[in-house]
This record gives C-alpha cells, structure tokens and sequence, in this order.
C-alpha cells in the first residue's frame, strides 16, 4: 500500500473541506488531513505536522493563500504547495503561480485536484532526488579537490592553437604560488617555462610536449618527472607530469592535459633510503671482513695457548704443574668454544653462513660427534650411550654445521646432567607425511622449567640467569642450534620436565636412497695419536708464526722436519729435498699469500703431486673450498689439536 500522504489544508469553510474530502475518497487517495484557517495555526502544522503537500484557499476571513505561499518558502520551500479557490482569474493564477504555488485549481473543476497532487508530488520527489544528487555532488567536488590538495595534484590544460596554458589553484599551490601572484589562471607555454621550470630541464619537457603533440596515438599518455622550481624561496622541486591528449576528427592535436605531482619529498626518503641502503651495505661489508679478521687473529694466539698447555699436561712430571697445564687447556678450550658459538652466530646475523650441502650418513657423522664428548662424559662420571637403529639414514647437510646443532646439544645434556647420563638415539621417523632422519639426545639432567620451554632457543636465554646463574655458558648454543637446524631444512624440538631430564629432537629430512651420482660422506672414525706410515717422511712447515713452528716441530720431533717462514727459504729447501707433505700457512704476513707460493711449489719439479695441506687461522665456511680451488689437498684451522692434525696426514701418506 502507498504512503498515506499527509495533507495540509488552509480553508475556512467546512463546505469546502467536505467537496475535497469526497473528492479525495473518489480517487481512492490513501491521505490524512489537517486544517487550519488562520496564520499562526498554519505555522504551527508546519512546524510540527510536516506535511507532505499543502492546499490552500485563495482567500479567507483572517488568513489567505498567498501568506500561505510566502511562509511555506521561508519555513519549508521544497513542500508542494496549491492554491484551490472559487474564483480566480487569469491575472490571480498567474500571480500565484510566480510567487511558488505549483498549481492551482478552480473549485469548479474540483475533479482536477487528485491529478494535480499527484503530479505535484512526483514533481516532488524529483527535487529532492534533485537536491541530493547536487549536495552529493558538491560533497564529491570538495573530497576531489582535498584528494588532490593532500597528493599534491594540480591539473592543467594547454589549448595547442592558441599556445595557452590554464591552471587552477590546486595547480598553483604545487608551486607554491597563487592566482593573485601569477596575475590570472591562464599563460603562454613560453611564460610557464620561465616562471616554473628547473631550466636543464626544459629541453627534456620540450622534446616531450612536441612528442605528445605530434603523436598519431589517440590514446596516448605519457608520464614524465623533471625538476621545478618552488615560486616562493626558488628552491629545486621535483614533479611527474602525465600527459593526456585531445585530437580533433582530422586527428589533429588540439588540447593536451594531464595532472602535475609533487614528489619532491617522496625523492628526498628515496635519497634518504639510498644512502642508508649504501650505508647498510657498507657495514654489512665491514662486518664480514672484521668478522674474518677477528676469527683470524683470535685463533692464531689459540694455536700456541692449546697447543703447547696439551703438550705440557702429558710431557710434565710435576703432578701440579700437569694438573696447571690441563687447566690452561681446558679454558682455552672453553675460549674457543665460545669464539666459535659468537663467530657462527654472527656469520648466521650477516647471512653469512653458506652450506656445502652433502650427502651424509647421519649415523657414522653422529657417532663420530659423539665420540668426542666421552671423556667429558666420563669425567662427571655420566654414562654416554649411542644408539643407531638403522645403518644407511642419509640426509642432505652441511657437516660443519650439523656438528655444531649436535656439538651443542650432547654438550648441554652432559653440562646440565649431574646423575644418570646421556643417550643420542639416531632413527627414521615418518611424520607429517614425510621421512626423516631423526637424532634424539635424551638425558636425566635437571630438566627445564615449562615457563621457560617457549624461549630457550632465543639469544642469551639461560635458566639461571644474572650473578646467581649456577652454569657456565653463553646462551647461545641452543640458538645456533635452532639456527643452523633451520638453515638445513629441518625441524628441532623439546621435550622436558624439570628434574627428570630433557630430550632434544632434531629432525632432518630423509634421503631414501643413494644416488650414484650424488657424493656419499661418510665418516671415517679415525683416532690415531700418532703418524702412522713406515716410510721415511719428510715434513715442511711452511709459516711465519713463530708459536706455530715450536709447537709442530715440537709433535713432529722424530720425523725429519724443515722449517721455512719466508717463500724464497721454502723454495729452496723443495729444490734441494723430496718431501712427504707440505704444511702451508695461507697468511704469512706482510701481504704474502700461501696461494702464490703454493702456485710456485707446483712449478718446481717433483712438487706436482707433494701433499700440501692449508694451515689458517681463516675459518669461515667457505674458506676450505678455497683453497682446495687453489690447489691445496686439504685443510686444517688453526687452532687445531694434535690428534686433528695427526689424523688428517694420515689421510695423505
Ligand atoms: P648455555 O651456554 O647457557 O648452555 P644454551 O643456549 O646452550 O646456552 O642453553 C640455554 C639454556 O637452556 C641453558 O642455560 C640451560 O638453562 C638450558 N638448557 C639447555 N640444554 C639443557 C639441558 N639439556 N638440560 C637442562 N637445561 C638445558
């Protein structure tokens, strides 16, 4: 059903009112009424009846329609509004109808005023749509203009064959001018290029405008980004400009437009971002090179501290000075541990830590790893076990790496285990529909707390933290741990309940099966205290440190052992000796490199084939293939213990 309309209705005369009221129900109007006769009732219903559409007498004894007419454009302008009268003529209606009525009706025609109505409130509800399309136009207009205001956007327009360019304010305010300055919105392309162009750039804009102008593309748009210069203090700007174009039917160009930005401050953060990216870089640079610095020059005192304390704990017969000289091996030991620990850490901060993926028979690599911590184990009188359930799980690591995540883990498990032990289970698991190789280290120590669970494998995270921490350590081994087990592709987890022990997962993924292609590594558990080979041998050190030299002509006393710290000594030595194996310092000092020497020791005949083996103190990862590149054999990093070394010439002799 319609709206019932609400009807306002000035008249005097019930009579009247009747005549409507029966004319209304005629034409089956849905409406209510309300009639007033005099002003200040008429106000009133306009005031708070809000009529839809209001009727009114032409005349009445205290009231009449013109009034009527004028209150309703003050009070309520857009309410339709019809004079009904007796008598009216031609001058009356046309006088009404000026003043605003929408219609009138003669009471003889009386039969008119339902159409009429209608017509009125159609005409109505047109208005009003009317007035909100425009108010929503308006509303639009100024979000437009502050759009473009806050992107700094000033549109402008060039009539081709008049020369004659239109801005606006927004255009303006870009340059920071104003109509009133600029004397008008309209000037000449060569004014425009005096007043705002950057002037190197005006040859730029030139070629531009032309190419736009003479372009047979109708569709044409160009962006193009000059400087400018700011009208107010003739500072250097910076705008892009995008060209549109309008061609008349013989495709001429008549008009080209198009929206100035300012990007002024957008070019000043890119410059800010380059030098801070330049800046970045730079740091990053420095970082790696202190980075091998520092690994370098930390591990060459090491070489004589480690070296020479572990040759004194097993050569002394003084039971104290054994017992000072095992000390002075187990804190260097410790130093170096914790080099170790910050140097991979921070290789990992500077995406340093490259991977020579390889491989691995986990079960042999691990058992190796292990092996080494039995003598600490023993020492706190701790059981170490090991336990491989399947002899080929393969998976594709980083040795180094991988010996660093279980180097740390059986570590901790002994450190943090006081009774019991430490067993390392190394299996296959299918999990999250994927095989793995997984490696548990499970110990009876004292557990970790649940609180603590979720953030002991951040940064410098420990238990018993501050002055009353009860465990030596850096915080850092379960970070490197999760780090490099990341860096593998692999998952690690913890299981733990405080006072009945932790066990660590590591899960990496399986290789199933061996391709030939693909390099196996497996392992060798070697373990000699000694060289063992029944030749003579002939050994050379070649090397400018002098602890270094005491300290392997001390372990290679029973061999015969030459000794060069300069190329020209080396060199001569080679040519008058065969020797068994090369040891090659690869930084001797005063800018001379182990590779250019090593360069001159294959030149010598007889040399060719000679064992070299690298000695350095440079440890980064991928220093090793760099010098096997070079034409080395081998590598060991300084420092390096007796059984390290031994084991590695047994490989070659
Ligand atoms: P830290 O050098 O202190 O051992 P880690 O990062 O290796 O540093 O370990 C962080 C902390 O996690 C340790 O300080 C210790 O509180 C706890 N934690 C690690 N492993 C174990 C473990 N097996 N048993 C009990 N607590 C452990």
């Amino acid at each position: 059903m319609d709206k019932k309309i609400k009807i306002l209705l000035a008249e005097d005369n019930i009579n009247d009112v009747k005549l409507l009221e029966k004319e209304f129900k005629k034409g089956k109007l849905n409406y209510e009424i309300l009639t007033v006769d005099n002003e200040n009732d008429y106000i009133k219903a306009l005031n708070e009846y809000n009529p839809d559409i209001i009727l009114s007498d032409y005349s009445m004894p205290v009231f009449d329609g013109l009034s009527a007419l004028k209150i309703r454009i003050e009070k309520s302008p857009l309410t339709p509004f019809i004079i009904v009268t007796g008598s009216i003529n031609e001058n009356t209606a046309v006088e009404c109808l000026k003043a605003g009525a929408d219609d009138y009706v003669i009471k003889e025609h009386i039969n008119r005023i339902n159409p009429s109505i209608k017509s009125a409130l159609r005409t109505w509800d047109l208005n009003i749509e009317k007035e909100k399309a425009q108010k929503a136009l308006v509303e639009s207009e100024a979000r437009l203009s502050n759009a473009l205001n806050i992107a700094h956007l000033g549109p402008w327009e060039y009539d081709v064959l008049n020369d004659l360019f239109t801005f606006n304010d927004l255009f303006y305010a870009i340059f920071r001018t104003t109509v009133e300055k600029e004397g008008g919105y309209t000037m000449s392309s060569a004014e425009y290029v005096k007043r705002f162009l950057h002037p190197d750039d005006t040859e730029v804009v030139g070629v531009q405008t032309k190419k736009a102008i003479e372009t047979n593309d109708p569709n044409y748009n160009h962006r193009l980004e000059h400087r400018i210069i700011y009208r107010d203090n003739r500072e250097v700007g910076y705008i892009t400009v995008n060209i549109y174009i309008i061609k008349d039917e013989n495709g001429k160009t008549i008009r080209t437009y198009g929206v100035n930005q300012d990007i002024t401050e957008q070019k000043r953060v890119e410059e800010e971002l380059i030098i801070a990216k330049n800046k970045a870089e730079e740091m990053n640079r420095l970082k790696s090179s202190f980075l091998a610095n520092m690994s370098h020059e930390l591990r060459t005192p090491m070489v004589g501290i480690l070296g020479f304390s572990e040759i004194l704990s097993n050569d002394l017969e003084n039971e104290e000075l054994k017992h000072f000289a095992s000390s002075i091996f187990k804190s260097g030991k410790r130093l170096l541990n914790t080099l170790n620990l910050i140097l991979d850490l921070s290789r990992i901060e500077a995406n340093k830590q490259d991977v020579l993926l390889m491989n691995t028979n986990i079960g042999s690599v691990t058992r190796n790893i292990v092996s080494e911590y039995s003598i600490l184990a023993r020492n706190k009188k701790l059981y170490l076990n090991f336990d491989v359930k399947e002899e080929d799980i393969y998976s594709i690591i980083d040795e180094r790496v991988f010996r660093s995540i279980i180097g740390n883990l059986v570590d901790n498990a002994i450190k943090y285990t006081n009774e019991g032990g430490v067993i390392i289970v190394v299996e296959k698991v299918f999990e999250d529909n994927k095989d793995w190789a997984v490696i548990k280290i499970k110990d009876t120590g004292i557990g970790i707390p649940d609180d603590y669970l979720q953030t002991i494998f951040e940064e410098f995270r420990q238990v018993s933290e501050g002055w009353s921490r009860s465990f030596e350590g850096t915080g850092l081994g379960l970070t490197i741990a999760k780090r490099f087990t990341d860096l593998l592709n692999g998952i690690i987890k913890i299981d733990s309940k405080i006072n009945c022990g932790s066990t660590f997962t590591v899960m990496l993924p399986l290789v199933k099966e061996m391709h030939s292609s693909e390099v196996e590594k497996e392992v060798i558990i070697n373990s000699e205290e000694k060289i063992v080979s029944n030749k003579t041998l002939n050994f050379l050190l070649i090397d400018d440190d002098k602890d270094v030299y005491d300290l392997i002509s001390n372990l290679f006393k029973n061999y015969n052992f030459s000794y060069a710290d300069s190329e020209e000594k080396a060199i001569e030595i080679l040519k008058k000796q065969k020797l068994s194996l090369i040891l090659l310092d690869i930084h001797l000092g005063l800018g001379v490199s182990g590779i250019d020497i090593l360069k001159k020791i294959r030149e010598i005949p007889g040399c060719k084939k000679t064992p070299v083996i690298a000695v350095t103190a440079y440890a980064m990862i991928n220093d090793k293939e760099r010098f096997i590149n070079a034409g080395c054999d081998d590598y060991i990093s300084k420092p390096f213990d007796k059984k390290e070394l031994y084991n590695l010439i047994n490989k070659y002799i």
